[in-house]
């Protein structure tokens, strides 16, 4: 028999005996950090969860969490390992979300590669300058040899 599993989250009334339910759909449960494991992390999963008189004590092999209860909504993450605050808003959410930045930064071009495309840029604008000098040049030429040629059989 498989003990029912339900989130202590919240106001979360996710719970593994409605695991039919459409708002159930793709939940799972992850089991609480226990606390003789890292005290630190099941403080922290106790104080996102915004439960009164929940504690570390409280904490047994069938305390669960749902996996909506973080960034995301698929479960802990290696950059989100820690539920979102039961009293977040969803503008504190947002910039949670956001700390992601940094590490999608770091996929950029390194300084060194972006300062060759600047300078490619000049490069290609003082060769489109060159060029229409150039250009200007044949007009030029092309007007006093037509010219010329005018001159000639006139
Ligand atoms: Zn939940």
């Amino acid at each position: 028999m498989v003990a029912t599993r339900h989130c202590c989250y919240g106001l979360c009334r996710s719970d593994s005996r409605y695991g039919y339910r459409e708002s159930m759909k793709g939940v799972y449960f992850i089991p609480f950090p226990k606390p003789h494991l890292g005290m630190e992390k099941s403080l922290r999963w106790v104080r996102a969860c915004r439960r009164e008189n929940f504690t570390v004590s409280n904490i047994t092999k069938d305390t669960y969490i749902c996996s909506l209860h973080f960034i995301g909504g698929e479960g802990p993450t290696a950059e989100h390992p820690d539920p979102i605050p039961a009293t977040a808003t969803s503008t504190q959410v947002q910039q949670m979300k956001k700390r992601k930045a940094p590490t999608n930064r770091q996929a950029a071009p390194p300084p060194g590669k972006r300062k060759t495309v600047v300078e490619d840029g000049i490069d290609n604008e003082m060769a489109d300058t060159l060029l229409d000098l150039a250009q200007n040049e044949i007009n030029t030429t092309r007007k006093w040899q037509s010219r010329s040629l005018k001159e000639c059989t006139r």
